[in-house]
């Protein structure tokens, strides 16, 4: 019988805890049973991997029904040996999440309120207030006339919910804008 690296870590894994407790005395029986039945159980396992660096760490995602039901590193995986560090062991949460914010939220400004926009009207003010900014303070010379071709009054600060794809993106938009002042949650 061959057994994957992940298959036998689950059968040591559990093979360990039963040979402790049955020196015990304890009757394991019910215990295995329950075992068998965990949350994942039923589940489809597809292997994916983290998008938040550039580790790429192999994980399995159990889905049920259509749903995420649990991420998990992937022990066959070279590079973490089925290890996710803390952003990876959290990416559950960024599918299943009641907390998740799905439509923009906008502040005007004074006002201590925070009021939920369309993206229509979202993407329009944001694009209108680049164009407003660059227009206004785009610099194409610096103080010894060089031409520099570049924006600082505009900074972006990316999310941490950023995956790798997006950062490119992102990035690339700022530099063809001219904008200079950039930096990354992760980094902070
Ligand atoms: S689990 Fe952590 S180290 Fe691995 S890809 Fe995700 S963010 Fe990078």
């Amino acid at each position: 019988m061959s057994v994957s690296r992940r298959g036998f870590i689950k059968l040591l894994g559990a093979g360990t805890a039963c040979l402790g407790l049955s020196k015990l005395g304890i009757d394991l029986g019910p215990a295995q049973a329950y075992a068998a039945g965990l949350k994942t159980e039923g589940c489809k396992e597809f292997v994916s991997i983290c998008p938040f660096c550039a580790c790429c760490c192999n994980t399995i995602i159990s889905v049920r029904d259509g749903k995420i039901i649990s991420v998990e590193g992937d022990p066959d995986y070279p590079v973490s040996g089925g290890g996710l560090c803390a952003k990876g062991a959290a990416l559950l949460t960024m599918h299943v999440n009641k907390h998740r914010i799905t439509k923009p939220l906008y502040r005007a400004p004074g006002s201590t309120k925070w009021v939920e926009k369309e993206w229509s009207w979202t993407i329009d003010r944001i694009a209108r207030k680049i164009k407003e900014t660059r227009d206004h303070d785009f610099i194409t010379k610096d103080a010894k006339g060089r031409q520099v071709n570049r924006l600082e009054s505009m900074f972006q600060l990316g999310s941490s919910q950023m995956d790798n794809e997006e950062c490119a993106l992102s990035h690339q938009m700022l530099r063809g804008l001219g904008v200079v002042h950039m930096d990354h949650q992760a980094r902070i």
